[in-house]
C-alpha cells in the first residue's frame, strides 16, 4: 500500500476538526493522512496505541494537526467520551469519518453468534454510535459531514460473508436515512463502497484469491487506499455542499 501518493484532489479543510475511526492502519490511515494534508486537525480513533502513534505523526511532519484518542467503537460510553473530548480540545468537530471495521468470514451454517454479533458489532453498531454523538454537535453548529466506509459486499453479497455483508448494507441503510434527517441543518451524509483494495485485510485473503478477485475485476487490479481517501476529500469538501445520501462505489467497475 503507497502511503505518500501524489495527491490527486486539492481540497482545502483548514480550520476544520476530522475524525477518523480505524486510523490505525490501512484505509483508515490513508484517509486520516489526506484529510491532515488538506489541512484538517485529525482525531485518529483506534485501539493500538503504537499504530496510532504513527499516523498521528506521520500527520504531524506534513505539517499537520494530529491528536489519538483510544477507543472501542462498539462502547457506547467511550464513543461517546471521544467525541466529547475532540469537541473540548479542539472546540469543534465537522467531519466524522466511519472507517473501522473487521471481517470474520464463513459459511452460513457455520458462523457463529459471536461471529456474527463481533461484525454487526464493529461495523454497524459503531456507526450508529459515533453518528449519533457527532450529529448533537454538528445540528448545533449547522454544517457537518458524516462519510461512511460500507462495501461492494453490502451492495452484492459475497459468498462467506453473511456478517460482514449485512453490517455493510446496514451502513448504507443508515447513510439514507440519517441524510434525509439532516439535510435540513446542512449536514450530509454519505457512504462510500470500496471494491478490493489493498490493505492487511486484503492481504489476508492471501496470494490465489486476490489473483482471481483481480481477474473479476474490470480494472484488473485492487485499488489503493488513498484512492478511496481522494473519494473522503471531495465528500468532505464545499463542493459536495449538495451531495447527500449517496453511495459511492470506488470499486475499479466491480459493480458497473
Ligand atoms: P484494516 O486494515 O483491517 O483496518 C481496520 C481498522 O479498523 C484498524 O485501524 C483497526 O484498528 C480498526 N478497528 C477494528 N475494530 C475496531 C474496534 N473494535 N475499535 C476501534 N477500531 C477498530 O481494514 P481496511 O482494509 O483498512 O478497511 C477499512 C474499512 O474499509 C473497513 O470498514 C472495511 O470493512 C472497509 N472496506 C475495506 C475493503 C478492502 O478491500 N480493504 C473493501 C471494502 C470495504 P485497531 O485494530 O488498532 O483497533
Amino acid at each position: 500500500m503507497s502511503e505518500t501518493p501524489c495527491r490527486r484532489i486539492q481540497v482545502d479543510l483548514n480550520g476544520q476538526t476530522a475524525l477518523v475511526t480505524g486510523a490505525s492502519r490501512g484505509i483508515g490511515k490513508a484517509i486520516a493522512l489526506a484529510l491532515g494534508q488538506a489541512g484538517a486537525k485529525v482525531a485518529c480513533i483506534a485501539r493500538n496505541e503504537e499504530k496510532l502513534r504513527e499516523t498521528a505523526d506521520a500527520i504531524s511532519a506534513g505539517g499537520g494537526t494530529a491528536a489519538i484518542y483510544m477507543c472501542d467503537v462498539t462502547d457506547s460510553a467511550a464513543v461517546q467520551k471521544v467525541v466529547d473530548s475532540v469537541v473540548e480540545d479542539w472546540g469543534q468537530l465537522d467531519i466524522v469519518v466511519n472507517n473501522a471495521g473487521i471481517t470474520r468470514d464463513t459459511l452460513i451454517p457455520r458462523m457463529s453468534d459471536e461471529e456474527w454479533d463481533d461484525v454487526i458489532s464493529t461495523n454497524l453498531r459503531s456507526v450508529f454510535l459515533f453518528t449519533r454523538a457527532a450529529t448533537q454537535v454538528m445540528m448545533r453548529k449547522r454544517s457537518g459531514r458524516i462519510i461512511n466506509i460500507s462495501s461492494v459486499s453490502g451492495i452484492m453479497g459475497n459468498p462467506g460473508q453473511a456478517n460482514y455483508s449485512a453490517s455493510k448494507a446496514g451502513i448504507i441503510g443508515l447513510t439514507k436515512t440519517v441524510a434525509r434527517e439532516l439535510a435540513g441543518r446542512k449536514v450530509t451524509v454519505n457512504a462510500i463502497c470500496p471494491g478490493f483494495i489493498a490493505t492487511e485485510m486484503t492481504d489476508a485473503m492471501g496470494q490465489v484469491v486476490q489473483d482471481e478477485v483481480k481477474k473479476r475485476v474490470p480494472a484488473k487490479r485492487l485499488g489503493e487506499a488513498h484512492e478511496i481517501a481522494d473519494a473522503v476529500l471531495y465528500l468532505a469538501s464545499d463542493s459536495a455542499a449538495y451531495l447527500t445520501g449517496h453511495i459511492l462505489t470506488v470499486d475499479g467497475g466491480l459493480t458497473a
